[in-house]
């Protein structure tokens, strides 16, 4: 086979591993091109994850200059997600931090570019 994509070439990301159904997680929303599921370690009382299929984008600056409507995509969906009483409680619909951590020195571990989505207090010293 030639022409194997970057993405192919390298292992499967975690997220990439929860998108294809090879790990559990739960999963609260899905589109053609994005997935949405629950942290495992919540820093919020609502903290979800907002993720591309591919993994072809390792931060939201890549995305961003790769592929812009993707980006807008995964905004639409966190957009959706904090308009689900059934994921945002009590906590007013609509109105959530949206964060995308970029690069290790600020907090990224996961080099699978993902929106963080989370209402209520967050916790102590965590920016997600
Ligand atoms: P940080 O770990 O500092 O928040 P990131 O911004 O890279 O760094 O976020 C990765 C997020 O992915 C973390 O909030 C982490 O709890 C979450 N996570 C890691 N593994 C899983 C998993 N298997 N299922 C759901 N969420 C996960």
């Amino acid at each position: 086979m030639n022409g194997m994509s970057p993405e192919s070439t390298s292992e499967p990301t975690v997220f990439t591993r929860i998108v294809n159904r090879e790990i559990p997680a739960t999963i609260v929303h899905e589109t053609a091109n994005v997935l949405a599921f629950e942290d495992i370690a919540p820093k919020a009382p609502v903290h979800l994850l907002v993720v591309p299929k591919t993994q072809e984008y390792t931060d939201v600056v890549q995305l961003a200059a790769g592929d812009p409507a993707l980006l807008a995509e995964m905004i639409d969906v966190a957009n959706q997600l904090a308009n689900d009483p059934a994921l945002m409680g009590a906590y007013p619909l609509g109105q959530f931090r949206l964060i995308f951590n970029t690069g290790e020195a600020a907090g990224q571990t996961v080099f699978h570019v993902h929106a963080h989505v989370m209402a209520g207090k967050l916790q102590e010293g965590s920016l997600a």
